[in-house]
């Protein structure tokens, strides 16, 4: 039977390749205008428009089992097509696949916030009896999840320091290795953040990627990064043998401060199980944030770029003004091994760095309170200069012991950068110290 209606999903299509034009490899920031989306099939409307729809009409009876093939799990790979709200959507695919460009990832999943892709990723490993490795300090909500929500459930946990040396690293291997084979489990995955929050202390993947290929099978344990802080323009993780990379896409990709987004990155044997979960779970990024998201990262070039010259200039700036008594930012380095962990992973120091100020919580107040430009509020990776106070604010319910062994200080504020003037961002933290 001829149908004369044209039933092609708007999304579903061939992808043309175009990584290349005549044997010329285009940049990440080119994509973002126009990768993964086909204004034919939109009526020609130069943007994607939002689809709000919670379900989408099969082509026929056979297309529909095949999509729900996908969705099962029954074929990998997920569906062929669009079927229902939960699963996918245009907005999400055409985020996904940009998403991915910049990692170089074979494949993306966006979420409905940084924590629901962690949690959804690790639950997506994780089983009774198994192991996580991971490096600390983690965002706090990261750390509470692996220790009180997993552990709940019979996984248990290992973990080492940011900067960590190679042997350091193997040994906690072989701690854990022991650890999963008394409870006959594996060790499901290494976990990694870097720079960690706030004290920006770098991970040495490349390390963890040689002690992992060692010691583990690395088709069963995986290594994850939160990208979060230098993602996706000045890190890029899996070209260092990690296997996976976690955003919250709150932060620089959105760049705004006004949406709250997760996505996950790698190749797609990693992916599937995490689609899967989140087929089952939820937790899909719902379509108005991820065109929003698809906005933000036509500009996030630019605005990464902005803002980190931006943090080069302010931190310029402060590191000998006579208030204040140490900063740590990645322009900055002083050790040398973190310096060597530096060149060897980053590209850029981004624009989130640590303002220690001389004196305590009083003088560390008085500054945050003196600011006029700079905002004083949590987050980072916005548009907005943002300032805060981890001690007495994300970090309030740390113990003072662990507190003290993260560098969380009273004097400690944290800041990022936006893409303001830079002269006006030195003026208003002048006018500020000389308040303290
Ligand atoms: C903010 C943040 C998260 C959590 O992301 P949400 O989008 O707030 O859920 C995770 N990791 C890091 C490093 C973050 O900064």
């Amino acid at each position: 039977m001829s149908d004369p209606i044209d039933h092609r999903t708007p999304r579903r299509k061939p992808k043309p390749d175009l990584t290349r034009i005549a044997g010329h490899t285009l940049s990440p920031a080119t994509h973002m205008m126009g990768y993964g989306y086909d204004p034919v099939l939109s009526e020609g409307a130069l943007k994607p428009p939002i689809f709000l729809t919670s379900t989408f009409v099969f082509p026929s009876a056979e297309a529909g089992k095949r999509h729900f093939e996908g969705i099962t799990g029954q074929r990998a790979g997920g569906a062929e097509g669009l079927v229902y709200s939960r699963f996918n959507g245009p907005n999400q695919e055409i985020l996904e696949d940009r998403l991915g460009i910049w990692d170089g990832a074979e494949d993306a999943l966006v979420f409905s916030s940084g924590m629901t892709a962690i949690c959804v990723l690790m639950m997506a490993y994780c089983a009774s009896g198994d192991v996580i490795v991971h490096s600390g300090p983690l965002y706090a909500a990261s750390e509470g999840f692996v220790g009180k929500v997993l552990g709940k459930y019979g996984v248990r946990y290992v973990d080492f320091p940011a900067g960590a040396t190679r042997a350091e690293i193997d040994a906690v291997l072989v701690k854990a290795k022991a650890m999963a084979a008394e409870s006959g489990g594996k060790v499901a995955m290494i976990y990694l953040e870097s720079p960690a929050n706030p004290t920006n202390a770098l991970v040495d993947v490349e390390a963890v990627c040689a002690a992992r290929d060692a010691a583990l099978d690395p088709a069963v344990t995986p290594i994850a990064i939160d990208n979060t802080f230098l993602g996706p323009l000045w890190q890029r993780p899996l070209d260092h043998g990690a296997d996976v990379v976690v955003y919250s896409l709150t932060k620089y990709a959105g760049g705004h401060s006004d949406l709250v987004a997760g996505g996950v990155s790698g190749a797609k044997r990693w992916m599937d199980p995490v689609r899967s979960l989140r087929n089952t779970m939820g937790g899909i990024c719902d379509p108005y944030t991820s065109w929003m998201l698809l906005r933000s990262l036509e500009t996030l070039e630019i605005r990464m770029q902005r803002a980190t010259e931006n943090a080069i200039k302010v931190c310029d700036f402060l590191k000998d003004h006579p208030k204040v008594e140490g900063i740590g930012f990645l322009g900055l380095i002083k050790d040398a091994r973190q310096q060597d962990i530096y060149q060897r992973h980053c590209t850029g120091p981004g624009s989130t760095f640590s303002l220690f100020i001389a004196g305590g919580e009083a003088e560390a107040f008085r500054f945050l309170d003196g600011l006029r430009i700079a905002k004083l509020a949590v987050s980072l990776g916005g548009t907005e200069t943002l300032a805060s106070h981890p001690a007495a604010m994300t970090h309030l319910s740390v113990p003072p012991e662990r507190k003290a062994m993260l560098g969380i200080t009273d004097n400690l504020v944290r800041i990022s950068i936006g893409i303001e003037h830079a002269d006006d961002l030195i003026a208003d933290f002048a006018q500020a110290l000389a308040q303290v």
